[in-house]
């Protein structure tokens, strides 16, 4: 299986532009965003989240919080566990929310931390992975995207293509570290809600989560969010190896979806795969007991 297949199987999420939007990333116990319905959703999986990353103050991104909060702090599971919340940095409505949040749940049993982040912070995650953020282009005050990045290790250009017996050699001469670097891969970007993201932020990304509100480009009246063909447009250009869309306007039924992303994969022979997340609502209808005589 591909890296990007695997990073995909771990996803889960809903997204609806204006309403919620959530994405629990297992591996890394990432949730972006935490739109109305994520603890509902996830239910006893709440308690596998370690770090929260917020991209921005729009209700359908941090409506789920005080729910998720309040849920981690009474339910069954391991309501000691740590939870650390990252929002775009001196965010007055985000502020606003968090003051809310320690009035209402005033003595939670676990240590909630909220760090404001600027674009190029990093946040650790373990010896070998870390989360970046980086700007979006969604409203007038600052929105942020996050990157989870991998530290890789590779040999030296200088060092490429030499025979077997001299790149032994040249190990036991100068230790296998003077050899390699480091280098950074991009295994999955969150665009959150933005207009298309630069080619230089999302480049060789393994997956690009990006935001794809309009499937024509003829319905955005204000530049905040990006139109599916932009989307696309990006992921083929930064020559990522998997492409996954949400936020669609629900405007647009899941056909027209459907048609708008088959629409651009054959006019431009797409080799890239295209994900899309177009949830059904529930509630779901009542059912009636049959009881037995
Ligand atoms: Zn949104
Ligand atoms: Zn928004």
């Amino acid at each position: 299986m591909s890296l990007s297949h695997e990073i995909m199987k771990n996803i889960c999420g809903y997204s609806r532009a204006k309403y919620s939007t959530w994405f629990y990333y297992r591996p890394d116990h990432i949730l972006f965003d935490a739109g109305e319905g994520v603890s509902l959703a996830l239910r006893n999986m709440i308690y596998g989240i370690d770090h929260i990353f917020i991209s921005h103050n729009h209700g359908d991104h941090i409506g789920g919080l005080p729910g998720l909060i309040k849920s981690r702090a009474s339910s069954m599971g391991d309501i000691t566990k740590p939870l650390s919340i990252y929002y775009p940095e001196k965010d007055s409505q985000i502020l606003q929310f968090k003051e809310y949040l320690d009035v209402s749940i005033p003595k939670l049993p676990f240590v909630l931390t909220w760090k404001g982040l600027r674009p190029g912070d990093q946040i650790s995650l373990n010896a070998n992975r870390f989360v970046e953020a980086f700007a979006s282009d969604h409203m007038g005050t600052l929105s942020l995207g996050y990157k989870i990045i991998e530290k890789r290790k590779r040999l030296k250009s200088e060092y490429k293509g030499l025979p077997q017996q001299e790149l032994i050699a040249c190990i036991k001469d100068l230790g296998r570290e003077a050899i390699h670097e480091e280098y950074h891969k991009n295994l999955l970007v969150y665009s959150g809600d933005t207009m298309p993201l630069d080619v230089s932020i999302v480049q060789n990304a393994e997956v690009l989560l990006h935001d794809a509100t309009f499937v024509l480009g003829s319905d955005r009246e204000e530049n905040t969010h990006a139109t599916v063909e932009e989307a696309c447009e990006l992921a083929i250009k930064a020559q990522v190896a998997c492409l996954a869309l949400f936020h669609f306007s629900s405007r647009y039924s899941h056909q027209q979806v459907k048609d708008k992303i088959y629409e651009i994969i054959t006019a431009n022979n797409v080799e890239i795969p295209i994900h899309y997340i177009y949830p059904h609502f529930y509630p779901s209808d009542f059912k009636q007991i049959q009881i037995e005589n």
